[in-house]
């Protein structure tokens, strides 16, 4: 590609978002929002620009090295923040330090990471975020799963699977064995990428004991759908640590209640599943749509972050929906994304007519609420009727000399191709009569096919 001809495109792994494909992506903003009212969460915004230093703080090596970081003209070391709850930690620490506990916190923002570009997989991309704080128990870990499943359900998808764990029980059994947090983080990297042998070479390269190695060995390898069967054996692993069981213990707990709500989602234990953030400290969990097989939803516990911040110490549990994902899932399933938003009515001014009269007729139709896309080219009445079938708008409104002379205008109705002319007030009844049985005929169709 020529130089000019690459400016014309957006920076590799970067999307322009056009009208259609916005609409889809607005539709599952929307479904977050209307998420957020539901379960209380409150939105928030901080600037795409954070310090370096805290956004680097906690992410993982992999996101580390991916991030946007730079000098901004004032020497400063800021990044593009490469993920949400660093900046969401930072409120709570500071601005937020003493709002009343439990606080959840809900954001829809853009990130940035410098990751190799494939399927599901962008350099700048949307996520949603239910961040709940001062919860340190059960009630936290299960009402963000299920916002996350809620999501899921609301979206349209008809079968997702969940895959779950708790990142104490590998954390527990190391450290027991004398193994630092830098040296669990490593392992727990190597674990997230499927990395095993590396992982176990390293583990045993720290001198710890056969017997935690082989522990460890054979939990990496437990995972499926019959979880309770898998807690079951695990359990027997890790038998002695009893901080390791009791996180075995929380994750059925919590596994038995989503599955009551959601009986037909495939929950799926898997031990030997890390996520790259490290600043985990409990239960973590990815939702899937099969056969895709990138993580749609991510979520975790992160009980310190707050802390490392400098604020309170403070539970924390979360989950983030990868918009872009979710909306690469729906199109691979077919599911009902709404058309464009589209006007009601075209306002065609006929010769005669000056712009200010137009400009007028429209405006009052739009302080009305009425959507009304004028003919501002003076295409005239036969062009102009021919764009707003090709449009699909609803209605005409025609404006002729004779009958503005009266105060009236033909409304025509495009489907039926039929036309009365009528006083503007009478014409803005019939208009908004129409836009109102469109809005409650358009609920049914939607509400059941969720
Ligand atoms: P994470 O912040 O890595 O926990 O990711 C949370 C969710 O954001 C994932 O489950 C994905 O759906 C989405 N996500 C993460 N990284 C990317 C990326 N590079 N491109 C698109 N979506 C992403």
């Amino acid at each position: 590609m020529s130089g000019s001809a690459r400016a014309l495109q957006p920076p590799r792994g970067m999307k322009d978002y056009l009208p259609e494909e916005l609409a889809k992506r607005r539709r599952i903003e929307e479904t977050i929002r209307q998420l957020f009212r539901l379960y209380a969460y409150r939105e928030v915004e901080t600037p795409t620009v954070e310090h370096l230093e805290l956004v680097a703080a906690k992410v993982g090596e992999e996101t580390r090295r991916a991030m946007y970081a730079f000098k901004d003209l004032g020497g400063r070391d800021v990044a593009l923040r490469p993920e949400g709850t660093a900046p969401i930690a930072r409120l709570v620490a500071s601005k937020l330090r003493t709002a009343p506990k439990p606080l959840r916190l809900g954001y829809v923002w853009d990130f940035y990471r410098y990751d190799e570009p494939q399927f599901g997989r962008f350099r700048r991309f949307y996520q949603g975020g239910f961040e709940l704080f001062g919860v340190s128990g059960l009630e936290g870990d299960l009402e963000t799963l299920i916002v996350a499943l809620d999501l899921m359900t609301r979206l349209g998808f008809k079968t997702f699977n969940v895959k779950a764990s708790n990142v104490v029980v590998l954390r527990s059994l190391l450290a027991k064995a004398g193994v630092s947090e830098d040296g669990q983080n490593a392992v727990l990297s190597y674990a997230d990428k499927r990395r095993y042998v590396e992982a176990l070479e390293h583990i045993r390269s720290l001198g710890v004991p056969n017997r935690t190695v082989e522990a460890v060995s054979k939990l990496f390898e437990l995972r499926g759908p019959d979880y309770e069967s898998i807690l079951q054996e695990a359990r027997g692993l890790c038998e002695g640590c009893p901080d390791a069981i009791a996180a075995l213990e929380l994750l059925q707990h919590l596994l038995d209640s989503a599955k009551v709500l959601f009986p037909s989602t495939q929950l799926i234990v898997d031990l030997g599943f890390a996520r790259g953030l490290e600043y985990y400290t409990g239960v973590i969990f990815e939702v899937f749509v099969p056969p895709l097989e990138i993580a749609l939803i991510g979520g975790g516990r992160y009980d310190r972050l707050v802390e490392l911040f400098g604020g309170e110490p403070t539970a924390a549990v979360g989950c983030a929906p990868g918009i872009d994902r979710l909306l690469l899932a729906m199109e691979e399933k077919g599911l009902s994304t709404p058309a464009e938003a589209a006007s009601l009515a075209y306002l065609i001014p006929l010769k005669g007519i000056s712009e200010d009269e137009a400009a007028r007729v429209a405006y009052s139709l739009r302080s009305l609420d009425l959507a009304v896309e004028a003919d501002v080219s003076r295409r005239g009445l036969k062009r102009g009727l021919a764009y707003a079938n090709q449009r699909h708008l609803p209605f005409a409104v025609i404006l002729g000399k004779e009958e503005m002379a009266r105060g009236h205008a033909v409304l025509r109705n495009m489907a039926e191709a039929t036309q009365t002319e009528a006083s503007l007030e009478d014409l803005a009844i019939k208009l908004k009569r129409s836009q109102e049985a469109k809005a409650t005929g358009r609920l049914e169709p939607h509400g059941g096919s969720s």
